[in-house]
């Protein structure tokens, strides 16, 4: 059995709902626990006169984790004849819903429990809420403890029509909604002959439908750079493919610096002649230029770059008890990148249980609260929207060093319509008889640019390069452009606008050349 196509579940819903009962019988029905463990805390709980519990097993087996004793290590995933498990984070920690929202756990399908006794409950609409924050697609729904309810096919519908209802309203569609007795094992390995009323799947069966959520190799590249080392001469930037897939020789973007350039080495550990690599990689790569970028930049293409962005529309989910606040500075840690931030306006304030909106234009949000929020951040950031990826639109909330809350992007300043709009400098490039054209007479609004190599090259020759300007607004960008990439400038006037000459230190343009009226 291949331990890579191991998939990842999480198993949720609210408190005394049986999920440690629910994992304790999968290990034992899958025969992942010893019988001789079993066993052992059969005796204990007769001894001690109380009645046999699965979460005992998983109790048991959380303390020997704990405790640092070496369990098998195959016993923290169960097996069916398809494929391994692993439950990779336990209910009922505390850390549990902080590891899910910061990504510290990465699910491939989740395991959502309801006490068909009891019905949905706050807890179960909250986490619902939080797999669908996170993009945990793959769930399958347990009405649990039927026994307690003789079975009845009644019950079991209504609390299915319930949980349905809520899951809709957080756009996930369970793939299934299986009546079970976790105690009994009713639905869970095997059919027990309870439920006769009940034609689907087995939960193990259930979950042998789903698929390994694998690193996406068909996204857009997203190579957010963790580190810049200078080693050997050379500028090395590492970190790991996200998404997409990086190649010796692929033109490529750094945002939001908006450097461009080529790749001209991908390394890894030892492996010094790769010609690519795909997402999941932890890689190096050297540029052919030496770029002075730091930690946060991400490398992309820039036919599907992500937005370069100083404001950004979240939905957010609030852990803290310190309420989050409008107004308030929070750093935001987004792949790589940290961003101090501010939430402009909390837009809506939502009821995480009920997504009920409480409030508009809140001054604040309280624990385990969602909030629609606008975030001016105080540097610009490379983001993406997460229903486009998921890497780069989901973010961490830290206030100080601890970590309040997540967010995933929901629009990018563009859309918001406050961001400058990104001049692709070849894309607007004339050549003419005289020097060459940058026309930006009819770029409204504030402008910046995108730098490529095959400019600085024509600059490097010695060439110049006439900017024509709508306004003197825009002679700021340029002007820094200019200063960024080592170039020098003067004004030249066209008819009755100003403009900027480029030319770079030493060939100082003829001043015939300001009558630009041959261009
Ligand atoms: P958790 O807090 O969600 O992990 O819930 P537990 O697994 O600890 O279960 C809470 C209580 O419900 C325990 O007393 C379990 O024995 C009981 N329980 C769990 N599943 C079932 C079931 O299928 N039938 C019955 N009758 N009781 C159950």
């Amino acid at each position: 059995m291949n331990q890579s196509e191991t998939l990842k579940i999480v198993i949720v819903g609210h408190v005394d709902h049986g999920k440690s009962t629910l994992i304790g019988r999968l290990f034992y029905d899958t025969g992942s626990i010893p019988q001789t463990r079993y066993d052992e805390i059969a005796a204990t709980c007769k001894a001690q006169g109380r009645e046999f519990e699965f979460a005992y097993l998983m109790d048991a087996l959380e303390e020997e984790r704990d405790q640092n004793i070496t369990i098998d290590t195959a016993s923290t995933f169960f097996h069916t004849a398809k494929r391994p498990y692993v439950i990779i984070d336990a209910p009922g920690h505390k850390q549990f819903l902080k590891n899910m929202i910061t990504g510290a756990s990465s699910a491939d399908a989740a395991i959502l429990l309801v006490d068909g006794a009891e019905g949905v409950r706050e807890q179960t609409k909250r986490h619902a809420y939080v797999l669908s924050l996170l993009g945990i697609r793959q769930v399958v729904v347990t009405i649990n403890k039927l026994d307690m309810v003789d079975y009845d096919r009644d019950v079991f519908r209504k609390v299915e029509n319930e949980i349905r209802a809520f899951l809709h309203s957080v756009q996930i569609i369970p793939s299934h909604v299986i009546p079970v007795s976790a105690r009994d094992g009713e639905n869970m390995a095997q059919k027990l002959g309870n439920t006769p009323w009940y034609n689907g799947p087995t939960v193990l069966e259930a979950l042998d439908t789903f698929e390994n959520v694998h690193a996406d190799t068909s996204l857009p590249l997203r190579f957010p750079v963790q580190d810049v080392y200078k080693w050997d001469g050379k500028r090395i930037y590492v970190g790991r493919v996200e998404t997409g897939e990086i190649r010796v020789g692929d033109e490529v973007i750094f945002l939001p610096s908006g450097k461009i350039t080529r790749v001209k080495t991908v390394e890894k550990w030892q492996q010094s002649d790769l010609v690519s690599a795909a997402a999941g990689e932890s890689i190096g790569i050297t540029t052919d230029d030496e770029l002075f970028v730091e930690r946060g930049e991400v490398v992309a293409r820039r036919a599907n770059a992500p937005v370069k962005t100083r404001e950004l529309k979240a939905s957010i989910f609030w852990l803290a008890d310190r309420p989050f606040q409008a107004g308030k500075t929070y750093t935001l840690k987004l792949a790589t990148t940290e961003v101090v931030a501010t939430a402009s306006v909390i837009e809506e304030r939502l009821d995480s249980s009920t997504l009920e909106v409480i409030g508009r234009h809140a001054p604040e949000l309280l624990a385990s609260e969602v909030g629609n929020v606008v975030f001016s951040l105080k540097n610009d950031i490379a983001a993406d929207l997460f229903s486009e990826n998921i890497r780069l639109g989901r973010f961490v909330i830290e206030d100080g060093t601890l970590i309040c809350g997540g967010g995933i992007v929901r629009s990018l300043a563009p859309e918001i319509g406050s961001s400058a709009q990104t001049i692709h400098l070849d894309e607007k490039f004339i050549v003419g008889d005289d020097g060459s054209l940058v026309d930006l007479t009819r770029e409204r609004g504030e402008v910046d640019f995108y730098v490529t190599s095959a400019f600085l090259e024509y600059m490097e020759a010695g060439n110049r390069v006439l900017f024509r300007l709508r306004d003197p607004l825009q002679i700021e960008p340029v002007a820094l452009m200019a200063f960024e990439h080592n170039l020098n400038f003067v004004f030249g006037r066209d008819r009755d606008k100003v403009n900027l000459i480029l030319y770079k230190f030493g060939a100082e343009p003829h001043p015939v050349e300001f009558d630009c009226g041959g261009l």
